[in-house]
């Protein structure tokens, strides 16, 4: 069983178009998603920011 911090890792790679740390593949991610709603708010939350943060030209 993973940590959620290195999902979490791996979630704010993939919005940042970087490739998932290692150790972590896209379909253990998704399986963490989909069972861990306080990572899937996270990654919500996280994309919304880098959104903001790119219409801000904080990029
Ligand atoms: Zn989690």
């Amino acid at each position: 069983m993973q940590h959620c911090s290195e999902f979490r890792t791996a979630i704010s790679a993939g919005i940042d178009g970087e490739d998932l740390p290692p150790g972590v593949t896209g379909a253990a991610l998704d399986a963490h998603l989909r069972g861990c709603a306080e990572c899937h708010a996270w990654g919500e939350r996280a994309r919304r920011l880098r959104v903001l943060a790119a219409g801000l030209g904080m990029d």
